[in-house]
């Protein structure tokens, strides 16, 4: 019995869809590939997406020379395909959100971007308070706030001291029978700085920076 794709335009079609499946397979692949060592990453502010920002960023090191707090630093060789792109360690230094973001101005190639976003609410922001680095997180193991096996909970406010947003990225709120008042980071409105995570007097931070995902 004759299949439908013994006839040459079936065939066409069929090694087409396949051709376009496969190349789906391939994108996705090499995707996934650059998701798995690049959203780990902490990327300069303004920076496109992961895939976008590995196609388009060239390593010549021009916003990490512009950064007048050393904050960015070239990525190691343990970071694959990322290798020698910048990267941000805010426990190492954070970003100080300049307010001209001169790193972003010192990317040739666009693939850091002037920062705009549009709120829940519908406002536009620019510039550093519209800074997506990553989101803050609380790690209760090691903030001093909240009672663990090994000590009792005390008060610190720190890393809302550090924010340039309190009240719109990060505010101290009191949910628990220790009466004492706990970081709680507002999503929406952090930066992903990290002058939080620098600032946290714990050896181990008791915030830290994590990729928005
Ligand atoms: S905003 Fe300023 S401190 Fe932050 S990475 Fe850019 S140049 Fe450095
Ligand atoms: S600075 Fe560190 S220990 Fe202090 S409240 Fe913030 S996360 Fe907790
Ligand atoms: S909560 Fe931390 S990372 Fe977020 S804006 Fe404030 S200082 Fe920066």
């Amino acid at each position: 019995m004759n299949s439908k794709l013994d006839q040459p335009h079936d065939r066409g079609s069929f090694f087409k869809s396949l051709g376009t499946l496969f190349a789906g397979l391939v994108a996705e692949k090499i995707e996934s590939t650059f998701e798995s060592i690049g959203p780990k990453l902490l990327r300069p502010p303004g920076a496109l997406n992961e895939l976008a920002f590995l196609t388009a960023c060239t390593r010549c090191d021009k916003c990490i020379q512009a950064c007048p707090q050393s904050s960015l630093t070239r990525a190691p060789a343990t970071s694959g395909l990322a290798l020698g792109t910048p990267q941000l360690t805010p426990r190492t230094m954070p970003c100080f959100l300049c307010e001209t973001l001169p790193c972003i101005a010192a990317c040739p190639e666009n693939a850091l971007e002037w920062p705009k976003i549009k709120t829940e609410n519908g406002t536009v922001k620019e510039g550093p308070e519209a800074v997506r680095i990553g989101v803050a997180h609380v790690k209760k193991s090691r903030c001093l706030t909240f009672e663990t096996i090994a000590r009792t909970a005390e008060r610190c406010r720190a890393c809302v001291d550090r924010c340039p947003y309190p009240g719109k990225a990060i505010t101290l709120r009191i949910y628990d029978h220790s009466r004492i008042p706990h970081p709680e980071v507002i999503e929406e409105g952090c930066t992903g700085c990290g002058l939080c995570e620098f600032g946290c007097p714990t050896p181990q931070p008791g915030i830290i920076v994590r990729n928005r995902l």
